[in-house]
């Protein structure tokens, strides 16, 4: 894949489902980085809009443009400090994953998902992550499958 095929993958992942790249197009087409602004920055200053379902002072939770089940939800830090994704953690990361998790339980509950529900994180292009600011994928309303593609 050229430079030019890599940002039009980047890119139709954020447009529409007919032109949408794969997730795992748009997972390796995506460059791992520690200081670059995502497109969850500007979910969080709410230049782009998104479905909030939960927000507190540390936490945003937002349906996700592309969902994999009734219920997709993705939990994200308010702040990224450092955490691009899962690998990057560090210490002081250990509240704020908690707090991302204890959070996934209570927007699950929040969404009737009494039955269950899968919680996914992925990390780096082998974990297919594309948007490198640590999120929980929080997906109900099915059922699921293992082992997981
Ligand atoms: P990852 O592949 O990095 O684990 O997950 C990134 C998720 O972000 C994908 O499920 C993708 O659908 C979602 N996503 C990407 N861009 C947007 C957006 O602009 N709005 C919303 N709501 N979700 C997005």
């Amino acid at each position: 894949m050229n430079q030019h095929q890599n940002r039009v993958a980047i890119l139709s992942s954020h447009i529409s489902p007919p032109v949408m790249a794969s997730e795992k197009e748009a997972a390796l087409a995506a460059t791992p980085s520690d200081d670059s602004p995502t497109i969850f920055d500007k979910i969080i200053s709410k230049d782009i809009p998104s479905t909030v379902v939960f927000e507190d002072d540390k936490v945003l939770a937002f349906r996700d443009i592309t969902p994999q089940g009734p219920v997709h939800i993705l939990l994200i830090p308010k702040v990224r400090d450092g955490l691009t994704g899962l690998s990057k953690a560090e210490e002081r990361h250990i509240d704020i994953l908690g707090r991302l998790l204890y959070t996934a339980k209570l927007v699950a509950k929040q969404e009737g998902l009494d039955e269950g529900f899968r919680i996914v994180i992925n990390d780096g292009p082998q974990g297919c992550q594309s948007v490198y600011h640590i999120h929980v994928h929080l997906i109900g309303g099915r059922q699921m499958n293992w082992p997981p593609g």
